[in-house]
This record gives structure tokens, C-alpha cells and sequence, in this order.
């Protein structure tokens, strides 16, 4: 299987990459100092000392679907439906697109010239990112004007609540904190389980820093909270994780060694 895929179960998992930010890690995580990168992560650091996080998605085929999770930020070199071809996901084959949250680097590919880039499929988002994004003080943001408010327009979105089942083996699992709505994915197949992360994490680094925020999380302390919450339990699960912001593919698993949770990318 090339590395840019993976299968939990029966379900098949493809890494797909839109493109990557560029920031120097102290402004992204305030709690960070640099000689902790330099001595724990040099690997995540160029020459500048910058790291990278991926605008990462995700195709799920699932119960004969095909879900794409997240849809990257559309930037000048934004390359998600060059990656999708290249790894044979067909966009017009996609049956439903599942949006973790609203932010701009996770909604960007939802529509192209104001018509849906997956013109088959039925768009996911919690009520509550949807409510709290399209609130009054928020709806006039470009990215909701842009790339939201038109599948409602369309009747093409869809809002769900809590524990949601996209198709038998893939149930949507809130986590707020990161925005209000934010949403994950829990995977159970032929006894095996994974976990798409979404933005609950935006580095390896938090896999022991788990108390360091982003500072574009919404409310740091919920954030903070089901940080930790869902690191712990897939630490003890051993769930493979799929992770958007993280290194391609951004395939692995928590685990402890030495004393310290870190990422074991596969
Ligand atoms: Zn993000």
C-alpha cells in the first residue's frame, strides 16, 4: 500500500495535501520556548527555524462511499485536486464532504467559481460551527461568504449534533474548543479503530506538550482540555490517527516511550 494511504478495518484512508503554512513555532505555540524545538524536535524546524503545518485532507472510502474530510485552504499554490488525481479520488465521485470546522484552511476547496468543487456530494458541518460562524459578528468573514454560506444557498449542507453516523464505521465525535462545533471522526472496522484529529492537535510536539494552544484556538481551556481528553484515550486505544496539520501523511499513533507520549508516524 503506498505510504499515502491506509486502512483501518475495512476502511481505506488517503492522505491528500493542499498545502502548507510557514510560522516560527514560538509565535504559533506562546507557551513554547525555541531551544524546546531545537531540542526535542529539530526534525520540524527549517533552516529558519520555521515549522510547517500541512493544510491537510483526508478521502475516506467507507461502506461504498467516498467522504473527503476537510478541503485545505485554496492558497495561490493550493494542490488539493492535483493530489486527488494523482491518487485516483475522483471529485466528482465524492458522496459527501465532512468539515471538521469552519475555519479558512478547512473550507477552501468547498466551492470553485460558485459552483460546488464535488458537485455529487452533500456537505457536513456541526450545527454548532455552523451557528457560531454564521452568527452576525462572524457571517461577513470572506471564507464564510465565499466557501459556506452558498451550500446552505444550494441545499446542499447539512448540520448535525453530537455523536453523527456518517456511514456505519465513521461517526463524527465533538471537540470543542479549537472553534465551538470542532468535530473529529471516529473509525471502527473489523475491530480495528481509528480517529481522524482534525485541529485537536496542530503538532507532533503536542503529543507531549499537550497543554500547548495554538493561538488561533477559539476557547484555549476547552481546547486545552479535550486536547488532553482525546490524546489519553488514544494513547491508551492505540487508534491509528489520522492528522491534518501534521507532516505528510500524517498517518500514526500516540504512544508512550521512555517516559513520554510522542507521535509514531506509519
Ligand atoms: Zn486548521
Amino acid at each position: 500500500m503506498p505510504g499515502y494511504s491506509a486502512k483501518v478495518g475495512n476502511v481505506e484512508l488517503v492522505s491528500l495535501t493542499d498545502g502548507e503554512g510557514a510560522g516560527p513555532p514560538t509565535a504559533v505555540f506562546a507557551a513554547s520556548t525555541i531551544e524546546q524545538w531545537r531540542e526535542d524536535y529539530p526534525e520540524l524546524l527549517d533552516a529558519n527555524e520555521m515549522i510547517h503545518p500541512r493544510y491537510g485532507s483526508l478521502a475516506i472510502r467507507s461502506a461504498g462511499k467516498l467522504i473527503v474530510v476537510d478541503t485545505g485552504l485554496n492558497g495561490p499554490d493550493g494542490k488539493l485536486l492535483d493530489e486527488m488525481k494523482e491518487k485516483g479520488v475522483d471529485s466528482s465521485a465524492v458522496d459527501l464532504v465532512v468539515l471538521s470546522h469552519l475555519h479558512p484552511d478547512h473550507v477552501g476547496w468547498n466551492l470553485t467559481d460558485g459552483s460546488p468543487t464535488f458537485p455529487n456530494a452533500r456537505y457536513i458541518v456541526s450545527r454548532a460551527d455552523y451557528e457560531f460562524w454564521t452568527s452576525p459578528a462572524m457571517a461577513e468573514s470572506d471564507h464564510v461568504k465565499g466557501q459556506v454560506l452558498p451550500l446552505k444557498d444550494l441545499n446542499i449542507l447539512d448540520l448535525v449534533d453530537g455523536e453523527y453516523n456518517v456511514t456505519d464505521e465513521l461517526t463524527t465525535f465533538p471537540t470543542p474548543g479549537h472553534t465551538p462545533g470542532h468535530i473529529s471522526l471516529v473509525i471502527s472496522s473489523g475491530g480495528e479503530k481509528g480517529f481522524v484529529l482534525a485541529d485537536v492537535a496542530h503538532s507532533p510536539a503536542q503529543a507531549h506538550y499537550t497543554d500547548w494552544n495554538p493561538g488561533f484556538d477559539n476557547d484555549p481551556d476547552t481546547a486545552q482540555k479535550t486536547r488532553h481528553a482525546v490524546l489519553d484515550r488514544l494513547e491508551e486505544d492505540g487508534s491509528l490517527v489520522s492528522a491534518g496539520h501534521f507532516p505528510a501523511p500524517g498517518f500514526g499513533r500516540f504512544v508512550r516511550t521512555g517516559g513520554r507520549r510522542v507521535w509514531q508516524g506509519v
